[in-house]
């Protein structure tokens, strides 16, 4: 995904300091405020400044995006809010209603042989949950609840105002009940009013059979509280899958590199190997095998995620020459040569290359 380069939209360098991005952003905010400036682009230029100000003036997500060029979505303030910190007064009505919490990204690391069994997994989510205490309204049990004096319960309060963009009637959040309307005498000792705690919760989680490296399992209802009666939001765990020792994974096949002798691939053999599920099978080796060869032993790879049926398991043939002979293994050898000479060469070559390569890298 291509990014702006918001240090070109604030007319700044990569070096500026946070005064300078300060200011750069008031002038440009200034020029293209769509209360002031009438034309067209006034408004998308608007949000691309603000924008790029919100990124480059927070450290931290001005250090992510210089390294990944990407700020991850995550919003720490919204577009209101900047504007207000600068100019002062609310243009809009903030948000009353009730709240839905937040999704939740996890990773979970899990072994192969996991993916191939599936079950459940215990995984521990630190989360902000509706506080026991107050039942998330932040109040302190027993406290006393009034009508708010200053907004008379509306939970807003307007006001007229003269700004460098003429005049505004400004409609914001009463300060003093926060918008509720009505004041408590005491907030909830536990939450300190926020109606929400942090907490770490085991969920338990089902690794479906058959879930590869890269999915995504998202756990309804598993993300963070929501607020003022808001629906909870969900967990989205990402799933990664440990390399094994032996197998590689190829869709739902199991691939696995066998050593035979060249005599075993001259002659043929029938030989034990392992199954990813830790039994032995026989695999058999056909005379006259060659070297990169794969012999497929059906259904003892991966069952099919969400399907009936599994992959196969591969194993290449890796025919290991020997480096070194005994006395009695090299006059066998010459026999050998001597009554079967040298290969005739193909040009044909290259799929056999490909297969090795393929098998042992
Ligand atoms: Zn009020
Ligand atoms: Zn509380």
């Amino acid at each position: 995904m291509a990014r702006t380069d918001y240090y070109a939209v604030l007319g700044i360098t990569r070096e500026s300091s946070e005064d300078e991005i300060r200011s750069a952003y008031r002038k440009l905010a200034r020029q293209y405020h769509p209360d002031v400036n009438k034309s067209e682009d006034a408004p998308v230029r608007f949000r691309e400044v603000t924008e790029a100000y919100e990124v480059l003036a927070d450290p931290q997500r001005r250090q992510r995006y210089d390294m990944f060029g990407s700020t991850d979505g995550a919003v720490g303030f919204g577009i209101d809010d900047l504007f207000n910190t600068f100019f002062g007064g609310e243009t809009r009505r903030r948000e009353r209603g009730p709240m839905r919490g937040a999704d939740l990204r996890m990773q979970l690391e899990i072994e192969l042989i996991d993916a191939v069994r599936g079950g459940e997994r215990g995984i521990k989510v630190p989360r902000l949950e509706t506080c026991d205490r107050c039942n998330g309204d932040g109040t302190e049990p027993g406290s006393t609840v009034t009508t708010c004096e200053q907004c008379g319960g509306r939970g807003e309060v307007r006001q007229v105002q003269q700004s460098v963009f003429g005049r505004f009637v400004n409609v914001s959040t009463c300060p003093r009940c926060g918008g509720a309307g009505k004041t408590v005498d005491r907030v909830c000792a536990r939450c300190r009013g926020e109606g929400r705690e942090r907490k770490e919760r085991d969920i338990n989680l089902t690794i479906p059979v058959g879930i590869d490296d890269g999915q995504q399992l998202r756990v309804a209802g598993e993300g963070e509280a929501g607020m003022r009666g808001g629906p909870s939001g969900d967990l989205y765990v990402l799933i990664r899958i440990k390399d094994h020792p032996r197998f590689r994974r190829e869709g739902d096949d199991l691939v696995h590199v066998l050593r035979i002798s060249p005599a075993q691939a001259a002659l043929g053999d029938e030989l034990d190997v392992p199954t990813i599920e830790g039994q032995r099978t026989t695999v058999r080796v056909p005379a006259g095998a060659q070297h990169g060869q794969s012999v497929r032993l059906k259904a003892k790879g991966v069952p099919h995620l969400g399907a009936a049926g599994r992959g196969d398991q591969l194993v290449y043939l890796d025919v290991v020459i020997p480096r070194t002979l005994t006395k009695d293994q090299k006059i066998l050898y010459q026999k050998l040569h001597a009554a079967s000479g040298i290969p005739e060469q193909s040009e044909d070559d290259r799929g056999v290359f490909d297969r090795i390569k393929d098998a042992l890298i």
